[in-house]
């Protein structure tokens, strides 16, 4: 009789599980276990990634109960207690899969030091993405730099396996003490502020295979004509559950193009979409290369960049609010408040403003994302905010500063994204919606908007502004 432990990380699903798929192949006993250990991830998950987790977890265990399994849940230093849960369990063999960030290769170096000496193996199965951001070199033998080149060379190479089904799941050991609830792990917020997100989302692996088949069946043919739309129900929303690992990347690489091989003429839009997934290969790629992603400017010159001084916080505090007086920027960011993601082309333009308009630093919108985004992502929200401060690898060059009024007028020309989070404006004609401030005095009061009162006043002139920061950004040289 032999007994294996799988550690469930960033993989919480039963399908096109390696872990799982491995120890229920090899072992007649399995022991499904979750540890939280969050002073060992750094930085450490924001609250509403912790909101998902918690949910996602219920999902699991209610799927592993359903599947005749039971899901352990601790809490604590995961190496002392996988190696606990390894000798109460009798287990002979740890399997879990990879997570492609710097914590982790610690982590995994004390678990597999703490096993061995407890005569546990350890298996590490690759999951999560679909390349090896560690391994992938151009022709003169170094890391890439830039997108079009990496995601050229890597594409053709990529060819994962089918997704697996969710294997026969073998009985828990007999030792096994009653399961703990997720509530037991103090992910959820002690003042409630999460039921706005019960609203938008239903986390865990059979929502998240929902959500990709109906995007598959419906928003993919017509993706690159959706995408940029922020009113609009565009995109996959697949980000969190790529993240938490409710869906493996491979049975998203795979239904998508299986999508281009029924309907040929969905060829762009499915190229498309799989290059973004590639943008999320990159972003790891560059994690790999530089540790310090979330922090350090991957181009060190822009350590020298000379930020506004905002001491009472008033300007930081006035954009994570939505309250910068331009109605896209307050769009984007009330919807992230409300609902833990922001849609991608606002979250540029959002971006841009904090870096270039406002002068202040990307780590205070790195942060900010960290702790409200639902689909948090350390390489991703890293490479993002180096991406629209121009610091990163392949960043937009400094000088292309969104024009919010313009991004508006284009991926919004009819103002509804506006309309539905800045009801403030609503009343504006489409012409005035992105940039009340120009419109007529009595086109204001016909929509009961009074500027300064009801809604604020533009917190900085964008044509100054943008004038000052390539001033800012020249002088670096
Ligand atoms: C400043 C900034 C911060 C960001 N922070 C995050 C983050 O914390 N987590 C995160 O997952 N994405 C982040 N992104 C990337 C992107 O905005 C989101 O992945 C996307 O909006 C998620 O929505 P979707 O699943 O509907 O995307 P879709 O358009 O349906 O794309 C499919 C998948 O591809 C990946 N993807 C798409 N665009 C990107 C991109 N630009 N970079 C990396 N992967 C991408 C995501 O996994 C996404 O789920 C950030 C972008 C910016 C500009």
């Amino acid at each position: 009789m032999s007994t294996a432990l799988v550690w469930l990380r960033r993989d919480l699903r039963l399908h096109d599980q390696p872990a799982l798929a491995a120890a229920a192949q090899r072992a007649n006993r399995l022991v499904p276990l979750y540890i939280h250990a969050p002073e060992e991830a750094t930085p450490a998950e924001g609250a509403a990634s912790r909101w998902w987790l918690h949910h996602s977890l219920a999902a699991l265990a209610e799927a592993l109960a359903t599947a005749g399994s039971r899901l352990c849940l601790d809490s604590g230093a995961t190496a002392e207690r996988l190696r606990h849960w390894a000798q109460v369990s009798e287990a002979d063999t740890v399997y879990c899969t990879t997570v492609a960030e710097p914590w982790a290769r610690r982590q995994e170096a004390a678990v597999r030091a703490a096993l061995a000496e407890a005569g546990v193996a350890l298996e590490i199965l690759p999951d999560g993405l679909l390349t090896d951001p560690s391994a992938i070199r151009n022709r003169s033998g170094t890391p890439y730099r830039a997108f079009t080149p990496f995601w050229r060379s890597v594409r053709p190479q990529i060819d994962p396996p089918r997704p697996a089904p969710a294997p026969a799941l073998p009985p828990l050991p007999d030792a096994i003490p009653e399961p703990q609830p997720p509530e037991a792990l103090g992910l959820l917020p002690r003042i409630r502020w999460d039921s706005k997100l019960e609203m938008h989302w239903r986390p865990g692996e059979p929502a998240a295979r929902e959500r990709l088949a109906r995007f598959i069946d419906g928003g993919l043919a017509d993706y690159t004509g959706q995408r940029d739309r922020p009113a609009r129900d565009g995109t996959s929303r697949l980000s969190p559950r790529l993240h938490f690992g409710e869906v493996s990347v491979r049975a998203v690489w795979h239904a998508a193009a299986d999508a281009r091989a029924a309907q040929p003429a969905a060829e762009a839009s499915v190229d498309a979409f799989l290059g973004e997934l590639g943008w999320r290969e990159f972003g790891y790629h560059l994690l790999w290369q530089d540790p310090e992603l979330d922090r350090r400017p991957f181009d060190r010159r822009f350590e020298a960049f000379p930020w506004r001084e905002d001491p009472d916080g008033a300007l930081l505090g006035a954009w994570r609010r939505g309250e910068t007086g331009i109605p896209l920027v307050d769009a984007g960011m009330r919807e992230l408040w409300a609902t833990g993601w922001m849609h991608n082309r606002v979250r540029m333009v959002v971006g841009s403003f904090l870096v270039k308009n406002l002068r202040l630093p990307w780590q205070h919108g790195e942060a900010h994302f960290r702790d409200t985004l639902v689909d948090w992502d350390l390489a991703s929200n890293s490479m993002g905010w180096q991406w629209v401060s121009g610091c990163g690898a392949d960043a937009a060059p400094y000088f292309r500063i969104f024009n919010p009024v313009r991004q508006g007028e284009r991926f919004d020309p009819d103002g509804d994204y506006v309309r539905q989070w800045v009801p403030e404006v609503a009343g504006l004609p489409k012409s005035h919606i992105h940039q009340p401030w120009k419109a007529p005095a009595d086109a204001r009061a016909r929509s009961g908007l009074h500027l300064g009162r009801s809604y604020p006043e533009p917190l900085v002139d964008l044509g100054t502004s943008r004038q000052e920061a390539l001033a800012a950004f020249q002088a670096l040289g």
